[in-house]
């Protein structure tokens, strides 16, 4: 059984990727949704943060305020570590239990969707082979803006804080292109990756 690291900037087309790939049987193991499950209402990381940040960082609905944690957590890094600190353990765990679901169902390959695989150690020694989603600069931006209704500069402030197209591509076993590429070659370069690698 292959366990597939997938990751690539935000925006790059991760999800997209990944979904092809579920499509094609693969299980598939999505570390951002796991972790806006911790800190949704009711999440497993809602105590903690609300311990460690006070109430003010949570909405009427209990969920943690994800606009005011990105403004407190591009002002003061070390809250970034703190929030860190508390959703990666959580994130862990829950992976850990749901590859255990898939290897119990004898799944032919696991992918990992980890938008911070290249920044981590621990997720790139969890892994068998590393897939990278690359794109420019200049489409994540627009795909981002267009998806989020963030403007420019927050979306280059992300991309900025996370690991540069370089260093991704250094840690790539694989790599799929997608900058102006037509959603139709992207389905066929997932068919041939599936039949190389046997996924
Ligand atoms: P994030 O890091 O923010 O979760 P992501 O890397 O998972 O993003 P996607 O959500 O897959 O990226 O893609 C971002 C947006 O770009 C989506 O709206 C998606 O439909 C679109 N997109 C991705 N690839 C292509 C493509 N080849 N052609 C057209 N649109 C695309």
């Amino acid at each position: 059984m292959l366990r597939l690291g997938l990751t690539g900037g935000i925006g790059s087309g991760k999800s997209t990727v990944a979904n092809l790939l579920r499509s094609h049987g693969a299980s598939l193991i999505d570390a951002d949704a796991i972790s806006r499950s911790t800190t949704g209402a009711g999440g497993s990381a809602i105590a903690l943060i609300t311990l460690t940040f006070g109430k003010e960082f949570l909405t009427n609905d209990g969920a943690l305020d994800r606009d005011r944690m990105r403004h407190a957590t591009f002002a003061d890094p070390q809250i970034r570590e703190r929030l860190e600190s508390i959703i990666h353990p959580l994130v862990g765990k829950e992976s850990t239990r749901q590859e255990a679901v898939a290897v119990a169902a004898g799944v032919r390959s696991i992918v990992f969707d980890i938008p911070l695989l290249v920044e981590s150690r621990r997720w790139r020694k969890r892994v068998d082979a590393v897939l990278v989603v690359d794109c420019v600069r200049t489409v994540q931006i627009e795909r981002v803006m267009a998806r989020s209704g963030l403007d420019k500069a927050a979306v280059e402030r992300i991309i900025d804080s996370q690991a540069s197209r370089g260093e991704r591509l250094r840690a790539a076993d694989m790599v799929l292109f997608n900058s102006g590429t037509l959603m139709s070659t992207l389905m066929v370069e997932v068919d041939q990756l599936v039949q190389r690698f046997g996924l």
